[in-house]
């Protein structure tokens, strides 16, 4: 563009020129006409660039700064104007339209330098802040580099947990599937193909309903509305499938509801478990129970269940009636209650230790016919039963249960006691009989002598008794038999053991009673008899004396037998005395 304004005062020097000189006009002319067509070069392509200028600001109508280009297009159109008017003024020159394109081009000139300097800080400002966009869009580009790196990453531990979930359920042991929220298995595993009696790619076709028992299948529907509602996340319910052959799979399913990010229901896994088997077992002992325990209503012996912790947890109509108690008085109690407690079978306190189900508990083995009283709170009555108890054990071998059982053997125990003391007393008087005397002494000695105390006997004999027997009959000799011995009663001390050992001979064990006062009680009883008498029918009173013989034990005493002598010879020695009198044996 500079040459451009150079060309112009060149033209007019060129114009004078040709005034001048011919030669220099040859020159000029030929000069001239080389500049001419350079100048028709120049326009050309000066025409040329705006047009294409232009064609590119059509193209790129966003493009910043087009004012500015419009102006350069403008400033170019107008020095192309000028070199077209260079040219043409050779042949038709138009000095006018010439300066007139000056002016013009004067005038862009000015308005581009206005422009120009405003352009340029919009420019700077432009660049700037494409700067800046570069730096943030760089920093963007390597934001989003790393969120690219973290989706592939997330992309392979997605997959990685598809894999795990799959191998997860395909490997898992009981029936597993994954379930889509219309019911289909879009995902089964062996354990489940195996239990329903399907190849995978079948039961992937089917739903759980198609296969659910339909008996079942509105209760699952149910739980899964719930689960679908957000009522709860799983559930868990037995039911019945219906295997490929046809047979009832009883089964044990649980569900749970899968959400997606956004907590909409995705997909359901199901866990289905053959219970079909245990059922069976569960319900066979059901009935055994069931009759077992029917079988203990109805058995006459009662029964006592009791926990490991002693305390009751199933008891039978028979033991409720032996006890007198009701079901709902003895279940959950222990066996140490304030409402009854255990006697020995000499009828003492029962140490604790020694309950029946204390001592199953504490040995773990069976106990067999443990006689015990049971008193009660309520009527202190003693019940004796004849305890059989056995423990149960758990499959490791730990205390379960133990079941007592007892018959009650009141009756029997008071027939025992009335044989038993039958067997031991005088019908007649009611005192000990000879047996008796003859047990008792024997444990007495051996007492005194463990206990280094003193023992004596009286032997006492009545006198003269076969004259009353002959005098006024056979009954009234009883009649005095029987007084005799209540006397005896009244006089002695609690200790001492009065027996009938003959007809009309009595001995009394005194224990802890040495020579001397055993001498003093024998001359009461003596004074005692003669001064009593009896009545007989016919109001005749009746009298009669005694002998007596003391003998007490001695060092070297081996046993009973050896005292009674003494008190034989002591007795002897009275009769021969005079009778109604007491002897005492001479020691040694
Ligand atoms: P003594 O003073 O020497 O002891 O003379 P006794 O008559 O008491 O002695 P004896 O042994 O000769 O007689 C005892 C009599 O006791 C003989 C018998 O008829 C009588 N007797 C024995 N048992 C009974 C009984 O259970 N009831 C009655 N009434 N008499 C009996
Ligand atoms: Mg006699
Ligand atoms: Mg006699």
């Amino acid at each position: 563009m500079t040459n451009t304004n150079n060309l112009a005062p060149a033209g007019g020097i060129v114009e004078s020129e040709l005034k001048t000189t011919g030669h220099v006009h040859a020159v000029g002319n030929e000069l001239g006409g080389m500049m001419a067509f350079s100048d028709l070069f120049t326009a050309l392509a000066y025409f040329f660039i705006p047009v294409v200028l232009t064609l590119f600001i059509i193209k790129h109508r966003e493009l910043k700064f087009k004012r500015i280009l419009v102006m350069f297009i403008l400033f170019i159109l107008a020095c192309g104007l000028q070199h077209f008017l260079h040219f043409t003024s050779h042949w038709y020159p138009t000095p006018q339209l010439l300066n007139a394109t000056m002016a013009f081009m004067a005038a862009i000139s000015v308005i581009t330098a206005v422009m120009i300097l405003p352009i340029l800080r919009q420019v700077s400002a432009f660049i700037q802040e494409r700067g800046e966009l570069e730096e943030r869009l760089a920093a963007h580009n390597v934001e989003l580099e790393s969120a690219l790196s973290l989706a592939n990453d997330r992309k392979l531990a997605f997959e990685q947990s598809e894999r795990a979930f799959r191998a997860i359920i395909s490997g898992a042991p009981i029936g597993t599937a994954v379930v889509t929220l219309d019911g289909r298995f879009s995902l089964v595993n062996k354990a489940l193909c195996d239990m329903f009696g399907y190849v995978a790619r079948e039961l992937e076709k089917l739903t759980f309903q198609e296969i659910t028992h339909p008996d079942d299948l509105d209760t699952d529907l149910f739980q899964v509305r719930m689960l679908l509602d957000g009522v709860a996340n799983n559930y868990r319910m037995e039911k019945r499938y219906i295997r490929r052959d046809g047979a009832e799979v009883q089964a044990q399913l649980d569900v749970s509801l899968v959400r997606d990010e956004q907590g909409n229901p995705d997909f359901f896994v199901s866990q289905i478990q053959d219970i079909t088997a245990s059922k069976q077992t569960q319900s066979a002992l059901k009935e055994s129970r069931h009759r077992f325990l029917s079988l203990l209503k109805h058995l006459p012996t009662a029964v006592v269940v009791h926990r490991s912790d002693s305390s009751i947890e199933y008891v039978n109509p028979a033991a409720e009636d032996m006890l007198g108690l009701t079901e709902d008085q003895l279940l959950g109690k222990s066996a140490v209650d304030p409402d009854w407690h255990f006697l020995t079978e000499d009828g003492d306190q029962m140490p604790l230790d020694d309950y029946p189900i204390m001592k199953v508990l504490s040995s773990k083995r069976p106990l067999s016919n443990y006689t015990t009283g049971v008193v009660q709170r309520k009527d202190a009555q003693v019940r004796w039963m004849l305890v059989n108890a056995f423990p149960i054990k758990t499959a490791a071998g730990a205390l379960d249960q133990v079941i007592v059982s007892f018959i009650d053997i009141t009756e029997h125990k008071k027939l025992q006691q009335a044989l038993k003391e039958q067997a031991q007393t005088d019908p007649l008087t009611g005192l000990f009989n000879r047996r008796y005397f003859q047990e008792t002494a024997a444990r007495e000695v051996a007492q005194a002598r463990r206990a280094n105390s003193p023992l004596s006997i009286i032997e006492l004999d009545l006198d003269h008794f076969k004259r009353i027997n002959d005098r006024y009959g056979h009954a009234a000799g009883d009649k005095v038999l029987v007084a005799q011995s209540d006397i005896i009663r009244q006089l002695l001390r609690e200790n001492d053991i009065p027996c009938r050992v003959g007809g009309e001979e009595f001995v009394i064990i005194m224990p802890g009673t040495d020579a001397h006062e055993a001498a003093f009680a024998a001359e009461r009883l003596r004074a005692k008899v003669m001064s009593a008498d009896i009545q007989l029918e016919n109001q005749q009173i009746l009298r009669w004396t005694t002998s007596l013989g003391v003998a007490s034990l001695e060092d070297g005493d081996i046993c009973i037998e050896d005292v009674i002598q003494r008190a034989d010879r002591a007795l002897y020695q009275a009769k021969a005395d005079g009778r109604n009198c007491v002897s005492v044996a001479a020691t040694g």
